[in-house]
């Protein structure tokens, strides 16, 4: 262990080891733990019941790093994005989605500064990967969007998903520890349900069937926006190296180990996957070895994106083809494209 080893880097085992090597009781390993990961404490010094001596020693041996609130915008429909800044200078977003009248409270966290995927509807898709994030860095985009939600709503977050900036499952060390940090109970964690977690992701099916062997025990999210081959390859590049057929196999063993919720998401794209045959192959896709709901999302156009939205007309006649086939449906709204807060929009502008 150096200086530069952030002090939320080492797990608990750990610490009580480094604890007991300075002559402290092992209880306080726990409660050092606590400020860290329950109490989401933004310094040493914030750790009052930790002795001063301590303190300092921690300080000596260990960086702390947090995430500082670097801008935030309101949208005119309530969302609020957040932009962050990290201790080595990178910026990344988070943004509170709050449903007052269901009260459901999510918030979108990012998992990398940047990605690599190149979705080409995607803003974060041009941006460089400049690096993954640390777990911690996760959670504190949690802990943070929970005091705003506090601040603004009076209201914990109901909801965590994973579809901010990056590709969780290329980063999945830190996004499985994060996962478990806001899950684990008090002292350990944040203590929030398992069942209120979402991963989204673009489609990686050894990574998929991997979350199936880590014992993952929360909701799966495939970005899938297009319902054949061809069509996916042209907007997302990942398709070609994960394509449909073997994406669906991985989400079949992931439905038979786990029994997890999988839903697809579908961003609607005028005249490229909105028409009838589109529906027919969504519903094809929809009827595997495994229930899943379908999540169709208004698109919010970028720039040079050669898409537009689809026609109200069209869209809802595309979810009502799939809800006819006894698919559960819903039609996402866009919320906070004001404030380019909205899916695919997060580019630190
Ligand atoms: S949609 Fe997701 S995976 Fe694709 S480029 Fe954007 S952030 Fe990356």
């Amino acid at each position: 262990m150096t200086k530069s080893t952030d002090l939320r880097a080492i797990n608990l085992f750990d610490l009580e080891a480094t604890l007991a090597e300075w002559g402290e009781p092992r209880f306080r390993a726990k409660q050092i733990y606590e400020w860290l990961w329950a109490k989401s404490v933004t310094s040493f010094d914030g750790m009052t019941n930790v002795s001063k001596e301590l303190r300092a020693k921690l300080k000596e041996n260990f960086t702390f790093h947090t995430l500082l609130e670097d801008a935030v915008q309101h949208s005119n429909d309530g969302t609020i994005k957040t932009r962050f800044l990290t201790h080595d200078g990178h910026r990344i977003e988070s943004v509170l989605i709050p449903v007052p009248s269901d009260d459901r409270f999510t918030v979108c966290v990012s998992t990398q500064v940047g990605c690599s995927l190149t979705c080409s509807f995607c803003a974060t898709g041009r941006m460089e990967r400049k690096r993954n994030l640390e777990a911690y860095e996760i959670v504190d985009q949690v802990a943070a969007v929970n005091r705003q939600c506090l601040l603004t709503f009076g209201k914990n977050l109901t909801n965590i998903v994973y579809m901010g900036m990056g590709e969780p499952l290329l980063n999945y060390a830190s996004t499985m520890e994060s996962v478990e940090r806001i899950t684990a109970a008090p002292p350990l964690g944040l203590g929030m349900g398992a069942r209120r977690i979402t991963i989204s992701t673009a489609g990686i099916a050894k990574m998929i069937r991997k979350l199936a062997d880590d014992g993952y025990r929360s909701n799966l999210a495939l970005s899938l926006h297009a319902s054949d081959d061809t069509k996916r390859n042209e907007i997302m590049p990942i398709n070609e190296s994960n394509n449909l057929k073997t994406l669906m196999e991985a989400l079949e063993y992931f439905y038979q180990l786990t029994h997890n919720r999988i839903s697809y998401e579908y961003i609607a794209f005028e005249n490229f996957n909105d028409g009838p045959e589109d529906a027919k192959k969504l519903i094809q896709l929809c009827r595997r070895k495994f229930p899943v709901r379908v999540n169709i999302i208004e698109y919010n156009p970028i720039d040079g994106a050669p898409f537009t939205k689809s026609g109200e007309e069209r869209l809802n006649a595309f979810a009502a083809a799939v809800a006819e086939a006894g698919i559960t449906v819903t039609v996402r709204r866009s919320r906070g494209k004001d404030i380019d807060a909205a899916c695919g929009q997060l580019a630190n502008k």
